[in-house]
């Protein structure tokens, strides 16, 4: 048995990287069960994930083996200790995982875009005891994210953190859904103080890449992963290109390199070398204004003359 983890707790400090882990899909009591007892020797591993219901972007997929998938995941976790957490989508979910003792939830992308969902949702998670994540929303709309947040915190839900997927973009090759990282540090200037996890599964889309944004996670600062894993990553119903098994997990998070988040002994150090690209900064944005300057002049020389805004030669 590990040792206990308290989700809650973490919130104060985010001490240590929350890495969740777990199938895309609980697909049956034996793969839930198999993969959470494989996960449970990962020291970094601290909660337990899996989808119940699933939010399919066409029917007639698999779309999760919903209440039933509870049980299982209740049961792995009074065998191995780790805590639980599913997606959500409708208020009814909400209510059924606090009924199985889930220990955190999140909402997914696709209910993420939707305001009257997150309205709903909010309403039903008012103060809510266990943490809830909020992932990004599908297209990079920094605004639909932000305000799914607002939601929540309106209806006083203190334990927020956020979920970094990817999103959806034309050429986002060779991602399944670009990380566009430069959004992200956006949305971490809006919350500075919420706890940011990033889901370098559903960036990836394969297995292959996941290690580069793992570690391209740790070094833009994320406070945790979330990283799918199954049993029999080629069998799974959902996601299989991009799960990977807890014994290839367990390589993969060895191999990352944590860092701190801020440096101690060295601040000073740290301190002279911004200064000295501070004043850099100021040199080019000044050299910049005086080059615009000069560029208006020709404007006015130009008109004053009759020129063509073009000069050929010139271009
Ligand atoms: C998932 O975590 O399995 C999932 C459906 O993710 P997203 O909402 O990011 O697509
Ligand atoms: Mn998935």
């Amino acid at each position: 048995m590990r040792e206990e983890f308290s989700i809650s707790g973490w919130f104060r400090d985010c001490d240590v990287p929350l890495v969740v882990a777990g199938p895309c899909s609980a697909e049956s009591r034996k793969q839930v069960i198999d993969t959470a007892v494989g996960l449970s020797s990962i020291p970094e591993v601290r909660v337990l994930r899996g989808g119940i219901w699933k939010p399919r972007t066409r029917p007639n997929g698999f779309e999760g083996v919903g209440e039933q998938g509870l049980l299982w995941l209740r049961e792995a976790k009074e065998i191995t200790g780790l805590p639980i957490c599913v997606e959500i989508a409708t208020p009814e979910h909400y209510e059924l995982a606090l009924k199985h003792n889930v220990d955190m939830v999140w909402v997914g992308a696709r209910t993420v875009a939707n305001p009257f969902s997150m309205q709903e949702l909010a309403v039903a998670m008012r103060q809510s005891p266990i943490p809830v994540f909020v992932k990004n929303p599908i297209a990079p709309d920094l605004k639909l994210w932000i305000g799914a947040v607002e939601r929540l915190m309106a209806l006083d839900v203190c334990y927020l953190g956020a979920i970094h997927r990817g999103f959806q973009y034309p050429n986002s090759q060779p991602y399944r859904n670009a990380p566009m990282w430069n959004t992200v540090v956006e949305f971490r200037r809006f919350f500075p103080n919420m706890p940011l996890i990033t889901d370098i599964s559903h960036i990836c889309g394969c297995r292959e890449l996941l290690k580069n944004i793992a570690q391209k996670a740790i070094d833009m600062a994320s406070d945790g992963l979330m990283i799918e894993s199954h049993i029999s990553p080629e069998l799974a119903l959902t996601d299989a290109q991009q799960q990977i098994t807890p014994i290839d997990l367990s390589l993969l998070l060895s191999s990352l390199s944590f860092k701190a988040k801020k440096s101690s002994a060295d601040e000073c150090c740290l301190q002279e070398l911004r200064n000295a690209i501070d004043n850099i900064d100021d040199e080019i944005v000044n050299l910049l204004a005086q080059r615009m300057e000069i560029s208006r002049k020709i404007g006015v020389y130009k008109k004053k003359n009759n020129l063509t805004v073009l000069q050929m030669e010139r271009w």
